[in-house]
């Protein structure tokens, strides 16, 4: 803990972060870390993970890398909301039951808005109702309670309609019959994506940790399983991480195979500026993991400004394929990368939004 506390106030004065909570509740266990990354556009909204993090210290660098794509992630998709995320550090002893999350909803009550939570890996439309209960400041709520419901088939729709786009860029054809394709981690997201492709007739390796998502996705669908440590780097076309962040790195970038690097999980370049450059060098296409993976979130937007309508969620998704192609001219005609590229159009919304802000 002690790095943690000796350069905390750098780290948060490097990512611009507004705020940062840590939540701790000696009677039910809970430890979480809630980050509000920037308001300017709206309450910050974003989902809350549950991962046995190593240290507090990656559970602190997760949150915060997690929050500023959010604010990223909301700015290009042209909804009004900020960037925020909650970790919860988990370990093999506490339990999380009803009275676990309504703990936790307590503490986003507290907030009073600033941060509106949704679900993330390890927490589902269950553990968002234990928390409604607590505060309204929630999203991703069941279909049965007016909600969204689960917010993966709108992410996973996106992801697909980049897939299309991306393809269409580098072959000419937004086809994706006959193209290879290697998913790492067929989860609520991948599963749905894993939908999708197949229904196109895409040729399909996947990797998962999990046998039981492997079993659901085969007793489905044809597709090919390969071992976790070999799914990056496999014979594809297209490479689609839809598990955790960082398999896009310096050890990974030499070995890949694809044309195309698109999938659903966040912060997949370890290092956005050298590692957005050296698959760019080397010829394969990135589609920037925060412009693409927003349908969840457009979901969660639709539910939280109002009445629900899938309507508006799926029309706003639909503009993911125009504005992935548009960050491919952008990068091509100003030399950044593609995840600067998609970085600068979401940054120059929120000045222009701050400028206004500061005329009135
Ligand atoms: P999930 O937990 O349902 O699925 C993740 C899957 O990855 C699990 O099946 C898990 O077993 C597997 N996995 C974990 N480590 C692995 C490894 N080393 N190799 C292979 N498989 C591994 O999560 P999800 O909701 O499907 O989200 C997937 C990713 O997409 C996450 O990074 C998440 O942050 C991101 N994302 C999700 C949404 C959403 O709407 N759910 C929205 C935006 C971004």
């Amino acid at each position: 803990m002690s790095s943690l506390q000796s350069n905390l106030f750098t780290q948060l004065a490097d990512t611009e972060h507004e705020q940062v909570v840590f939540c701790n509740d000696k009677e039910t266990g809970l430890k979480a870390i809630i980050a509000v990354h920037d308001t300017t556009l709206g309450p910050s909204l974003g989902g809350t993970r549950v991962w046995k993090y190593n240290s507090e210290a990656d559970a602190l660098q997760d949150v915060l890398r997690l929050s500023r794509g959010m604010t990223f992630k909301s700015s290009i998709s042209g909804i009004n909301l900020g960037g925020g995320k909650a970790v919860i550090l988990a370990d093999d002893q506490t339990i999380r039951d009803e009275f676990f999350w309504r703990r936790y909803g307590k503490f986003v009550e507290k907030l009073s808005g600033k941060y509106i939570t949704a679900e993330d890996v390890g927490t589902s439309t269950k553990e968002i109702e234990y928390i409604s209960l607590e505060t309204n400041h929630v999203s991703g709520k069941p279909v049965y309670l007016g909600g969204g419901g689960d917010p993966s088939p709108f992410t996973a729709y996106g992801v697909y309609l980049a897939m299309k786009a991306s393809w269409k860029k580098v072959s000419g054809s937004e086809s994706l019959s006959g193209v290879k394709v290697s998913l790492q981690g067929a989860g609520h997201v991948g599963q749905y994506l894993i939908d999708h492709l197949a229904k196109e007739n895409a040729i399909l390796s996947i990797a998962d940790i999990n046998e039981a998502n492997l079993k659901m996705v085969a007793d489905k669908h044809k597709v090919i399983i390969l071992d976790p440590k070999d799914i990056v780097t496999s014979d594809c076309d297209i490479y689609a991480p839809c598990a955790l962040g960082a398999t896009v790195n310096e050890t990974s970038i030499p070995q890949l195979q694809c044309k195309v690097i698109c999938g659903a999980a966040n912060n997949q370049l370890a290092n956005e500026i050298v590692d957005g450059n050296a698959v760019k060098e080397r010829g394969i296409l990135y589609a920037p993991d925060f412009l693409i993976n927003a349908g969840g979130v457009i979901n969660c937007y639709s539910e939280a400004i109002g009445v629900y309508s899938r309507e508006k969620t799926m029309s706003l998704t639909d503009m993911i394929y125009n504005r992935v192609l548009e960050i491919y001219t952008k990068s091509e005609n100003e030399g950044m990368n593609t995840q600067q590229a998609a970085i600068a159009i979401a940054k120059e919304r929120i000045q222009k939004a701050k400028n206004l802000n500061a005329k009135w």
